[in-house]
């Protein structure tokens, strides 16, 4: 089993994954969300939250529930999971959202800037990103169609487990916006290759 490595708050990182391999993802504090974004090795295929509603016939994936690429391949099944609700509906948070929702008008830690520059750093071009799996992130819709935020129900501890169906490089960000951490600081996150 490998080394537990942490992401920082706010930060990311990225690795890459052999088809049949394992990745456990924590939340060592509990109440903290993330971002997940995969690409093929060969950079042909990217994750696809549309494929993955097509295919599953749902929003709220869990165990044995299966991330799509926009080439309709398997990416990742879910294998594992403490917490049962993560949002595959929202963008990564962005420089421009926190600009435009949040009047920040300098620079502002942002999970589009985190899985890029890791991805950055192992060789992949990540833009134009791909709708993220937004793990731990609790996201209600109502009868309506309205969206609404509600804190993560991830537990001091609890985790998820994906297992590559591809050859894979894998991106994982710790989200440092309040809104959808139930208006905490921004917390880290961690992650464990099993095998
Ligand atoms: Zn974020």
């Amino acid at each position: 089993m490998g080394e537990r490595k942490i992401v920082a708050a706010g930060s990311g990182a990225a690795l890459r994954l052999a088809k049949g391999q394992q990745l456990r993802i924590i939340d060592p504090e509990g109440g903290q969300s993330g971002d997940l974004v995969a690409f093929s090795t060969d950079g042909s295929e990217r994750l696809s939250n549309g494929r993955t509603f097509d295919y599953g016939g749902k929003v709220y994936l869990s165990t044995g529930d299966v991330l799509w690429s926009d080439r309709s391949n398997p990416m990742l099944t879910i294998v594992a999971d403490d917490v049962g609700r993560h949002d595959f509906l929202y963008a990564s948070c962005s420089l421009e959202m926190f600009r435009m929702q949040h009047g920040v008008t300098g620079y502002h830690a942002n999970c589009h800037d985190s899985l890029c520059g890791a991805l950055r750093e192992i060789g992949v071009d990540a833009r134009p990103l791909p709708t993220a799996f937004n793990f731990f992130m609790a996201v209600e819709i109502s009868p309506e169609g309205r969206l609404s935020f509600l804190p993560p129900r991830s537990k001091p501890g609890d985790s998820f487990v994906v297992r590559a169906e591809m050859d894979l490089a894998v991106a994982v960000s710790a989200c440092p916006a309040s809104t959808c951490n139930g208006g905490a600081p921004p917390r880290p996150l961690a992650y464990q290759l099993l095998d």
